[in-house]
């Protein structure tokens, strides 16, 4: 699709627009929607359209932004429109200081990820299926982590071909550990298309915008190319994303439990989660020794 069509849907243009995710990259396939951001200073809600038979996600961001998980995303955002030149400004300001950006959001993500494994050892007694949400939660934090520490993004439809294609070394050694508490081995045409309903109402509960067609032609376009364990990935990633908007509420956490169950996949085996969280745990504070950071 031609920028001046997306150009064409925006309702302003006084404002700089960009290109981001992996169309960006060029690492798309056909199924990825386009992921254009909006610099209007607004925080108001991603909305999603269609154009052309595609889908296109709406994201207003802020020239002003500070918060490091944002600016981590913004690295090869490609420039749609820019009449006053400040995207420009603003995403060269970014380019200098690439690496600290990357390193501090790299540990964020370790700290955020051993916040997790704590709370996934007090649910541990009390609640199975929660603590198995916060043990996969906690591991998709630290892919994040590590892919950062080796300059990439995580856009989760092409993230284990990333994977795949990291250099052998001492710090990408843990992924395999990691993927295998998210449960990737698990995956299954059967298990994928209950996961796939499930990620989808979770979506529509919590995002309310439509996300869940997106969903539905990526997971259905990974299923088909029988890519199998990269869909199981990213339907975690999805449920990751929308159990942290609620993860501060216990009373949502317990009622929205049962479609996690299913979405999640979260599992009911105590030993496999102790074991998990031990493991979790030693990659994360290796990951915060200096000769990464
Ligand atoms: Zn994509």
């Amino acid at each position: 699709m031609e920028n001046k069509i997306i150009l064409d849907k925006i309702p302003s243009l006084e404002h700089p627009v960009g290109l981001g995710g992996c169309r960006a990259e060029k690492i798309n396939h056909v199924c990825c929607d386009y992921n254009v951001v909006i610099f209007d200073n607004t925080d108001l809600d991603d909305s999603i359209v269609e154009l052309e038979n595609e889908f296109v996600r709406l994201h207003h961001a802020n020239l002003n932004e500070s918060r490091i998980e944002v600016l981590s995303q913004y690295q090869n955002i490609q420039i749609i429109n820019d009449p006053k030149w400040e995207l420009k400004i603003f995403l060269s300001k970014i380019k200098e200081k690439k690496e600290s950006i990357l390193a501090t959001y790299s540990k964020k993500c370790v700290i955020e990820s051993q916040v997790c494994l704590a709370k996934a050892k007090d649910d541990l007694v009390t609640s199975e299926p929660v603590a198995s949400c916060w043990i996969k939660c906690a591991a998709y934090f630290l892919i994040d982590a590590i892919l950062a520490l080796n300059g990439k993004q995580n856009f989760p439809v092409h993230t284990l071909d990333t994977i795949r294609n990291l250099k052998l070394s001492k710090l990408n050694d843990s992924i395999s550990l990691i993927t295998e508490c998210i449960g990737l081995e698990r995956s299954t045409h059967s298990l994928l298309s209950r996961m796939l309903k499930s990620t989808q109402g979770f979506s529509d509960m919590i995002e309310k915008n439509n996300h869940s067609v997106i969903i539905k032609n990526k997971a259905d376009y990974l299923i088909e190319n029988s890519l199998l364990s990269d869909c199981y990935f990213y339907l975690g990633n999805v449920n990751r994303n929308n159990f942290f908007k609620i993860s501060n509420s216990p009373k949502e956490i317990s009622e929205f439990t049962h479609v996690l169950k299913t979405g999640f996949d979260l599992e009911n085996d105590s030993v496999k989660h102790e074991s998990y969280v031990n493991t979790l745990n030693e990659i994360a504070n290796n990951l915060l020794k200096d000769e990464w950071m």
